[in-house]
């Protein structure tokens, strides 16, 4: 059986990252922005190296302003926490910063306001972002593909 292989990332490379996370149920890996303020990716695969979700943000330090713009999680794997851990890992890269949504699907409309309580953090649909961030509604990001080399995301 072929298993898969995450985008931009050697055979070997995999290998090792599977063999370093063979205990955890999903695997993490990051790829950061090609250039600030770029999107930046945290992608889920499970054991077997299926991609199961991933969340796309951007942040500017300068404004200090933060924006989630996707955020995805295969059905099989929602109502595990997944969703909050995605979102507690890029709140650390912008503490005390200004947050905000994209366009946020029904389901996101409980799941944001639910963890906005949580965090005590407001993450409010289309909240304004500074002029570095600013994207039309429904612009999608690149595809990871494209990115710089993943790092293997050994805080969660
Ligand atoms: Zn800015």
């Amino acid at each position: 059986m072929t298993l898969p292989i995450a985008e931009n990332v050697s055979p070997r490379r995999w290998r090792w990252i599977r063999l370093t996370t063979w205990h955890k149920e999903v695997r993490f890996l990051y790829w950061p922005p090609p250039h600030p303020p770029g999107y930046r990716n945290l992608q889920m695969f499970d054991r077997d190296g299926y991609d199961i979700g991933r969340l796309v943000w951007v942040v500017c330090d300068g404004c200090r302003v933060g924006s989630i713009n996707k955020i995805s999680i295969d059905p099989d794997h929602q109502r595990r926490g997944l969703g909050r851990q995605l979102i507690r890992r890029t709140l650390t890269d912008g503490p005390g910063y200004t947050w905000q949504t994209t366009h946020q699907s029904p389901h996101a409309k409980l799941f944001f306001p639910a963890l906005e309580k949580e965090l005590s953090v407001a993450l409010p649909e289309y909240g304004g972002v500074c002029q570095h961030l600013g994207s039309p509604p429904g612009y999608q990001p690149r595809p990871p593909g494209r990115r710089p080399r993943p790092l293997l995301e050994r805080r969660l």
